[in-house]
């Protein structure tokens, strides 16, 4: 919650004090400017692993404090923490802001600028999270100010919340504040995440909004066996038993099933491709019967080619650490995804069911619970005709993440969630997501930041 009053005071004492608070920011009368908070951001270090998230948080609570607002810290585990903030408005359904703090690691042998220093080249700003998702964060806390800043009244409540570990799956991060922290979700409706974003190819400007994504079930098979000397196999053994598992598995693809978030999905892509490629995707139903089809988008666009069936990826594998002991189990451990349509029981029953009947154990390591947010609600028809008077020729879309999020801890709250960045990108430029020389075009970031603004105000605002 903000007192108002206090606000305007610390807002000015910080301003007056810019040269020693802010000795990074250089923005004029009061406002931060995005780049110069963005870069200190992209260098306060939160590489997961370890995460070190307690310096996002120390981040963040410097500029809190400054601009008056109270804000809540959850410590998870020792370095890990995560940060939220309230204000106060209407009794509509509250909005949350959320932003995971940490990146992944970067290899800098493969970057053209030292990956955890905020370099600007040729109108780009580069450093690990510039897109994932410091520089969303930033647009997120800078829309947050703004409001904190405002005098008119709110019709809802707005939460800001900056959690960890979302790139290991969450659990120091928003699994760990929902399950300690639940009044921070009190009267939230809404969510804005990372997910959605907008591409731009030659003028033509696409905003896609995601609302829901494959569920991610991961298992772990075991096989057992007589040990004994690798000079003299038994008719089975413990790695055989597995293999023939994997193999059954492997050679048995689920069968393609386009589920109408996916259809949706594709045709908003399709509008903007020409020739057949485009009529194909305008019309799946159809275009998915031909297998010339399903493999050539396989071979081109393997993660599209993933929302159109559950799958799955055996990513470990454990035998004998020695090449002539043979080993009394084997292990390996298997990524599959579901379509979001069903629930994860019948998905487990059907991979079962491919292991052609091989004697393995099979425990289930992680399931996360299939949810679709609404593409109708109040929040999505705001933010479309909101950047609908920003940029009028835009057309916009809904998507389906092969990848996971935190949205699924909030939709697993029954709050709807969407992935969500104004954020335009030329063909390419979204590359540096988890890879090398990840950076944001200064001018469109800019540009960004304000359309992320003008949204959450429409939303929240009385007057509006
Ligand atoms: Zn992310």
């Amino acid at each position: 919650m903000i007192r108002r009053a206090m606000f305007l005071v610390y807002y000015t004492m910080a301003v007056l004090l810019g040269g020693m608070m802010f000795p990074q920011v250089a923005g004029a009368a009061g406002a931060l400017d995005p780049i110069a908070l963005l870069s200190e951001y992209i260098e306060v270090d939160t590489v997961n692993p370890p995460g070190n998230e307690a310096n996002a948080v120390a981040f963040y609570a410097r500029y809190l404090k400054a601009a008056g607002i109270d804000y809540e810290v959850g410590e998870s585990a020792p370095g890990r923490s995560n940060i939220w903030a309230r204000l106060e408005g209407g009794d509509q359904a509250g909005l949350m802001l959320l932003q995971h703090t940490d990146v992944v690691p970067a290899d800098e042998r493969y970057w053209s600028t030292p990956p955890f220093e905020a370099r600007v080249e040729a109108g780009y700003l580069f450093g690990r999270g510039a897109i994932d998702m410091k520089g969303t964060g930033i647009a997120q806390f800078l829309a947050f100010l703004a409001l904190a800043q405002s005098e008119e009244p709110l019709q809802r409540d707005v939460v800001f919340m900056a959690t960890a570990d979302e790139e290991a799956g969450g659990f120091f991060g928003l699994d760990w504040v929902i399950k300690n922290r639940p009044s921070a979700f009190e009267g939230v409706g809404f969510v804005l995440n990372e997910g959605g974003s907008g591409s731009l190819r030659d003028d033509e400007k696409v905003f896609a909004i995601e609302v829901t994504q494959k569920v991610p079930v991961w298992f772990r098979l075991s096989a057992e066996g007589v040990p004994g000397h690798g000079s003299y196999p038994r008719p089975t053994a413990a790695v055989t038993t597995l293999i023939t598992a994997l193999a059954s598995l492997n050679h048995q693809p689920f069968p393609i099933r386009v589920i109408p978030a996916v259809d949706r999905y594709f045709k908003g892509l399709g509008a903007s491709i020409e020739g057949p490629e485009g009529r194909d995707f305008m019309d799946l139903a159809s275009a998915v019967q031909r297998p010339e089809f399903v493999e050539a988008l396989h071979e081109k666009h393997p993660a599209l080619h993933a929302l159109l069936r559950d799958t799955c990826s055996i990513t470990m594998l454990k035998g004998s650490d020695k090449i002539n002991v043979v080993p009394p189990i084997a292990e390996a451990e298997v990524d599959c995804r579901m379509l979001p349509d069903r629930p994860s029981g019948a998905f487990i029953q059907d991979f079962k069911d491919r292991l052609g009947g091989a004697d393995v154990d099979v425990e289930l390591i992680m399931a996360f619970s299939p949810a679709i947010s609404d593409a109708e609600s109040k929040l999505v028809r705001s933010i479309q005709s909101t950047l609908r008077q920003r940029h009028p020729r835009a057309r916009f879309t809904f998507s389906v993440a092969s990848g996971f999020t935190d949205s699924h801890f909030t939709r697993d709250l029954g709050i709807e969630s969407y992935g969500f960045s104004p954020m335009l990108f030329r063909d390419g430029e979204a590359s540096g997501v988890h890879g090398n020389n990840e950076a944001v075009h200064i001018e469109r970031y800019r540009k960004a930041v304000a359309d992320y603004q003008s949204v959450v105000e429409a939303f929240v605002l009385r007057s509006q």
